[in-house]
């Protein structure tokens, strides 16, 4: 029969999968194996039909298990045209689990019926846009089938395909109303051309001559009456399950009919009742008087309904009744929770503990089988238990009444039933009871009581919909709703943004339709979002006297799914407002307040319909103000078109109205360098006389290109593996679309003359495999173009960052060529090309960092600061970045990126007391994304603050006592010391040290005090700023200083620009001096080898007294000598060794006016950070805590800022922030130390069973907001730590120390090129593999491999990391190891770090 079905399923469909070979191989027939992922070939196969074909899916060989796959999306797969036709065997009960969860099941009992059902299906699921179940039964014979009928079937796939064409498919409904009528449409239609009816039940026997009194439906294979007497019965078999309307049920029910059997095919059917059973049930309710309605089970191989059958019928007085055998089914199976899931769970019983009644939890499965799951076995069992204490609260009420009740009972009992419902008060009272009634156990009412007495406590009781359990329709929901019983419901919804559908809006349905029905509390809830949030939901939800609804976002495909992509999905989902956060309490409205609470700042339509419908958009919008009516409204479509033509309309102006040929210069870029070239051409054609306008390849589209007049020049750079640059990934979108599926492709830029360049690094990609990636997106430009029809001008020229001028080699010869084809090359150029900008021309005219800052920060229209600005407020400590993770999605969406800001402090040494800390942590939640991060400058920095945030955030830091000065830009980093909890006296003269030096080169400019602070200018500009050490020019570059005190280079003192070796007196209690070290830094441009990391080299020994001195003078020759003309080459290590160490030294002595003695002997062993319990000589404690790359927030494991805040408060010592981002907790008095290790061990902060791996690990932030990343690197480092830990531990190594270090670009702000494994960022998801730096950093990392994968990464590790414990000598460090073992050469100069 399968062959029959699938037949016409592929001349109705696009595309048909199979999951066994039924139909031969061809275009539009795809094989699905049983291992593959049905649901996501699925997905696919509509997006190839941009969700426009029909698609079918034929099923064999899998009845019992599709439905368990199907049923978690059905929600998602119910509103596309899919047929899935389904062939069972026998039983029909895994089929049956789908009824109701999608809009139609069709069943056919043989074989004919399967032929009209497959065209029924077909055709309901191409007009109605619904997907459509069809179930069979296999049968080899099909003799049966009408063969005239058949020869029929593509005639009638044409005429119904034309007749359906003229429908309107565009708006789905699913009201059971709407859906009848349309299966009825279609039948009737199609029993028009085939010239038979096609009824929704079929009767047997055909004709009724005689009154019948008993109706036999039969749900099952062909099972046929044989019996002798047909007289007053009838059979009745349903050839549509659902929708079936009462009516039709009643129309098919004669009316003087007395009794009414079904008997069904549904072996293992979990309860009594079945879904169609309790439609005719419910139908016949309206039938005076109600029939006598039973229901059977017919067993395996039940064919025939004989006399001995009906008979057992007609006189069984039993309610269900089983025909012929059985075989015991298996216990169920229970499914597994998938694992993402779980952390709503841990949330829920995080929160309510004994109190968390999971009422439909998989644990009940081994007792009440698989719908246990299922929310309306839930409803029943909160039902039971609810009924249950009310019977308890009457006993309460009675005994109250007793006058024979004791005093202190009765008073008992008063108070329980007093604060019956309120959670904590009537657990305690409950348990004094429950005391009291053990010790009577004679009263029947006491006993009673006693057995009643888990009701004294009030549980929060909650019903979980997600894909492990059972789905709930909106009759189920309306159910819930509708019983006002106090049960909360949460509903997890999975589907990852990016694979959303457009008509996947169920979940949102649920919201709203709750919403409207005015009594439940509603909520929509992100764990990855909000933490916070989804808390106070929870618990509000919880709180409510009704039912509530609770919408937890959860996107994932499987437990593969890593978290980052967990966090990301979420973010875009919020972001766009695809899935707003918000919390609706009915009961507010009651007391005069706000009902409606938006958590998310964007929402969509819908739900700002329901609002406006409300009457609270305005208020909302009120108490809101960022949220205005257009981004409420259509998500920018309209601002995005009307931005369009605005840009075409003032372009045509421009182009008219000058004469010289036109240039139109389009660039993408990443780094700057392509735009920088693309301006430069622009202004060398200004001055040809040319008409020229250069700006980003997303501005235009491929329909205003071919619009464009004159000559049209492309300059893109290579991101990536091989990708365009951001602001040209749009560009290239359409223009691949164009290229693949335009039919006039010659023709379609037939307009446009263009020339190329492209800018790439040859030797970025070092396997021959790769090499195609080298100037990709340039090659791609240059022959899409010429595909399209455009006219190439020039061949296409690629600039390669290896040639001897770098990308300007080639340019220089391209350039040449473009003036001669354009004619313009022996125009004498008189006129001097202006200099092109940079940022030290942007230092020098802001006025000592003042810029427009002030005027951006109150600019309202956007949500970042001008471009100039940027590099002008990381003076100021704060960086401008945006949520990367939903910039091509705004960009899609008309929308500027979603600005948000980096706020860092200031922190010489990296202390801070409790008071300030806990005003820094009300500032994160009030301002910030709720989570402070240890950064490697031993400084805490603030994400996520919104542009109308800053300058509060600003003052609020500087109210603390603290001030974000000296953080960035190019002068004085945050300047760190080791933080040495064993030292107390050494610490204070380091610490002290810092302090100086950080007052000594302050800059000294007022712009801080005045943009910030509201300082008054002086009047008049009269006195002006000026700034001894740095100059208006400030340094060329940053500037970092680092104190170390051996035997712990925990601050990698090699790597900074300026570096102090603290030299100690032999009791260890005085500094006596440091060795001075110049010239370390760890960052370098990927692929161009005149940028390089180098360790400091020492150049002599000071007295404390001279450090101070010599940081200011070794600021000023760098001020001096610096490179100011290429940034990549202007930090201090290149003016070292550009002068030579000795003339930088000598240089730095003539400025100080006396000569450094020679350097003392020191000894470093570790660079890590000395975890646990510490006791300073001053009798005070100090606790060095691990935090995960210096990350301080509440997850639903860790409560860690909130522990740290609790400790704040009592705390009377300090916080000392490391480098390596963990954090001590210093100076603790001995009175405190207790309640401070409870705190600890409470939110489990004192947990130090981690492996060496992860305790010697760190990454920088990279993605989300890190402007420079090019791969993740926080999100990601854990997850890879704990795969390598893995190999550790099964080589014996888990307690073993191996730094490993990850970026996500080559900055190194975490210094990967000093640990002993280190990751620099390359692009998403490849890294440069590092090796062999100095276990305390005193040596440099070897590249190992220039573009590593994780596979790749573990690959290489597991037989190495193995090799190490093997043959590794007495305490040799992995990066000795990797050395002397030969995976890689020693690093004992820069330039080897290339080689
Ligand atoms: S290393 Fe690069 S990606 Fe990481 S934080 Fe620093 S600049 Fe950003």
């Amino acid at each position: 029969m399968s062959m029959h079905v699938a037949r016409i399923a592929q001349l109705a469909s696009q595309t048909v999968l199979q999951t066994s070979s039924v139909l031969p191989s061809s275009d539009n027939v795809v094989f699905v194996s049983s291992n593959e992922d049905l649901v996501a070939t699925l997905r696919c196969s509509f997006q190839a039909h941009h969700g426009n074909g029909l698609v079918s899916l034929v099923a064999s060989d899998c009845a019992e298990t599709l439905p368990r796959q199907l049923l978690p999306h059905a929600g998602e797969l119910s509103h596309l045209p899919l047929v899935i036709h389904i062939e069972v065997e026998q039983d029909l009960s895994s089929v049956f689990l789908l009824h109701s969860a999608f809009p139609y099941l069709l069943l056919s009992t043989n074989t004919l019926e399967a032929y009209d059902n497959s065209i029924v299906a077909s055709f309901l699921a191409r007009s109605s846009r619904l997907t459509v179940i069809h179930v069979y039964f296999r049968d080899e014979d099909v003799a049966g089938i009408n063969r005239d009928a058949l020869l029929e079937e593509k005639s009638i796939l044409d005429h119904l395909s034309k007749d359906t064409a003229s429908n309107d498919l565009s708006t789905p409904k699913d009201d059971a109303g709407t859906l009848w009528n349309a299966y009825r449409d279609v039948t009737s239609r199609l029993s028009h051309f085939t010239s038979r009816p096609l009824r929704s039940f079929s009767f047997q026997p055909l004709e009724q001559e005689f009154e019948v009194h008993t109706v036999i439906f039969i749900i099952g294979q062909d099972c046929l009456p044989d019996i002798s007497e047909l007289t007053g019965v009838q059979f009745i078999y349903p050839r549509i399950i659902a929708p079936l309307p009462s009516s039709s049920i009643l129309e098919a029910i004669p009316p003087d009919t007395t009794r009414v059997f079904v008997l069904e095919q549904l072996l293992e059917w979990p309860t009594k009742w079945t879904p169609f059973h309790l439609e005719v049930v419910h139908a016949l309710q309206q039938r005076k008087p109600i029939p006598v309605i039973r229901s059977g089970i017919l067993g395996q191989g039940k064919t025939s309904i004989t006399d001995s059958d009906l008979e057992m019928l007609l006189n069984t007085s039993e309610d269900r009744v089983q025909l012929g055998s059985f075989v015991t089914p298996s216990p169920p199976v229970p499914p597994l929770i998938p694992k993402h899931e779980l952390s709503y769970i841990k949330v829920l019983k995080g929160l309510f503990d004994i109190r968390f009644e999971h009422l439909n939890s998989l644990s009940l499965t081994p007792t009440y089988g698989h719908l246990a799951t299922n929310p309306e076995f839930a409803l029943g069992r909160v039902r039971g238990q609810l009924e249950e204490r009310a019977r308890l609260v009457k006993l309460v009420e009675d005994l109250i009444h007793d006058s024979n009740t004791a005093d202190n009972f009765h008073s008992l009992l008063s108070n329980w039933h007093f604060h019956r419902d309120d959670a904590l008060t009537s657990h305690t009272f409950g348990l004094e009871i429950v005391q009291e009634l053990e010790r009577d156990d004679c009263n029947p009412m006491l006993k009673q009581m006693l057995k009643l007495k888990q009701h004294f406590s009030l549980p929060s009781h909650w019903i979980v919909v997600s894909s492990w359990s059972y789905d709930i329709g909106f009759s189920g929901l309306h159910h819930i709703l509708s019983s006002g019983l106090r049960v909360n419901i949460l509903f997890i919804h999975t589907i990852p943004y990016t694979l959303r559908q457009s008509n996947d809006h169920r979940q949102h349905d649920i919201g709203l339709y709750a919403m409207n029905y005015g009594s439940a509390y509603v909520a929509s809830v992100a764990l990855y979002s909000s933490y916070a949030r989804t808390m106070q939901a929870l618990v509000e939800a919880d709180h409510f006297n009704g039912p509530s609804v609770v919408l937890g976002y959860l996107p994932y495909q499987s437990d593969q799914t890593s978290a980052v992509d967990v966090l990301k999905e979420t973010r875009l989902a919020v972001d766009s407002g695809y899935w707003p956060l918000y919390r609706w309490d009915p009961t507010k409205d009651v007391e005069g307040g706000e009902p409606f609470s938006l958590d998310s700042d964007s929402v969509k339509n819908d739900l700002a319909q329901f609002l406006d419908q409300q009457n609270h958009l305005s208020q909302v919008i009120r108490s809101k103000p960022a949220i205005a009516n257009e981004i409420v409204g259509g998500l920018g479509n309209d601002l995005k078109e009307a931005r369009r033509s605005k840009a075409r309309e003032a372009y045509n102006k421009l182009l008219h109205t000058v004469d010289a040929p036109p240039m139109r210069i389009f660039y993408a870029s990443d780094g700057g360098g392509a735009e920088k070239m693309a301006k430069r051409l622009a202004s060398r054609g200004t001055i040809r006389g040319l008409d020229v306008s250069v700006t980003t390849l997303d501005s235009i589209s491929i329909d205003a290109l071919n619009d464009q007049d004159g000559y049209v020049v492309f300059i893109t750079s290579t991101a990536g593996q091989g990708e365009p640059p951001q602001n040209g990934r749009k560009f290239f979108r359409s223009l691949n679309s164009a290229a693949n599926l335009v039919n006039n492709k010659a023709t379609l830029l037939s307009k446009v003359r263009y020339l190329v360049f492209g800018l790439g690094d040859s030797h970025y990609w070092p396997r021959v495999e790769d090499a195609h990636f080298y100037n990709r997106p340039s090659k791609e430009l240059d022959s899409k173009l010429a595909l399209l029809g455009g006219q190439r001008i020039l061949d296409l020229h690629m600039g390669d960052i290896q040639d001897a001028d770098g990308p300007e080699t080639q340019y220089k010869v391209w350039e040449a060529r473009i003036w001669k084809v354009l004619g313009v090359d022996a125009v004498e150029v008189s006129e001097k090309e202006p200099e092109s900008i940079t940022l030290e021309h942007v230092k020098a005219a802001s006025n000592y960092l003042r810029g427009t800052i002030s005027e951006g920060i109150s600019d309202m229209s956007t949500g970042g600061l001008a471009s100039s600005d940027r590099p002008l407020t990381k003076y100021h400590g704060i960086w401008q970045q945006d949520d990367r993770d939903v910039r091509e999605e705004r960009q899609a969406q008309g929308l500027e990126p979603a600005y948000n800001f980096m706020v860092r402090a200031r922190m010489p040494g990296g202390s801070c007391t409790p008071e300030q800390w806990l005003k820094l942590d009300r500032l994160v939640n009030e301002y910030g994304n709720g989570t402070m991060k240890i950064s490697t400058r031993q400084t805490l920095q603030f994400h996520g603050i919104l542009k109308k945030y800053l300058k509060k955030s600003i003052q609020d830091i500087n109210k603390a006592l603290l001030d974000t000065l000296e953080v960035g830009g190019d002068v004085n980093s945050n300047i760190v010391c080791s933080s040495i909890p064993t030292m107390f006296k050494i610490h204070d003269q380091v610490h002290n040290l810092c302090m100086n030096i950080s007052e000594r080169l302050m800059p000294r400019t007022t712009a801080y005090h005045e943009i910030w602070l509201d300082n008054k200018m002086v009047a008049g500009h009269a006195v002006k700023d000026l700034e001894p050490i740095y100059s208006e020019w400030y340094l060329p570059r940053k500037f970092k200083i680092a104190i170390a005190v051996p035997p712990t280079n925990d601050v990698d003192v090699f790597t900074n620009d300026l570096g102090y070796i603290a030299i100690v007196d032999c009791e260890g209690k005085k500094v006596i001096g440091y060795n001075v070290l110049v010239g370390g830094g760890m960052g370098t441009t990927l692929g161009n080898q005149k940028t390089y990391p180098r360790v400091a080299s020492i150049i002599g020994f000071c007295t404390p007294e001279q450090a101070v001195d010599i940081a200011e003078k070794v600021t000023l020759v760098q001020r001096d000598y610096g490179d100011r003309v290429d940034r990549k080459t202007a930090r201090l290590k290149y003016t070292v060794d550009r002068m030579g160490l000795d003339k930088f030294k000598a240089e730095v002595e003539k400025r100080l006016g006396f000569s450094l003695s020679g350097h003392r002997p020191y000894s470093f062993t570790q660079n890590l950070d000395q975890y646990g319990w510490t006791t300073s000589e001053n009798g005070k404690h100090y606790f060095t805590m691990f935090i995960e790359n210096g990350r301080i927030q509440d997850t639903a494991n860790k409560e860690v800022r909130t522990g740290l805040r609790e400790i704040a408060k009592i705390h009377k010592g300090t916080f000392r922030l490391t480098t390596n981002q963990h954090l001590v907790i210093s100076e603790i008095e001995t009175d405190s130390l207790s309640q401070i290790r409870n705190i600890l061990s409470r939110y489990h902060m004192d947990n130090r069973d981690l492996s060496g791996l992860r305790l010697s690990s760190s990454a920088c932030v990279a993605f989300p907001t890190c402007g420079l990343a090019m791969a993740e690197s926080e999100r990601y480092l854990p997850i890879l730590i704990d795969k390598v830990e893995m190999i550790c531990e099964e080589n014996g190594l888990r307690n073993d120390s191996i730094v490993m270090r990850m970026t996500g670009c080559p900055a190194g702000c975490t210094r990967p090129n000093v640990a002993e494994i280190g990751f620099m960022g390359k692009a998403p998801g490849a890294y440069v593999m590092l090796l062999g730096g100095g276990a305390y950093g005193q040596r440099l990392a070897k590249v190992y491999r220039e573009n590593v994968t994780e596979p790749e990464i573990l690959a290489i590790l597991t037989p190495m990391i193995k090799h190490y414990a093997l043959d590794r000598m007495e305490g040799e460090r992995f990066g000795e190891f990797v050395i002397r073992t030969g995976y890689v050469p020693p690093v004992t100069s820069s330039q080897e770090y290339w080689k």
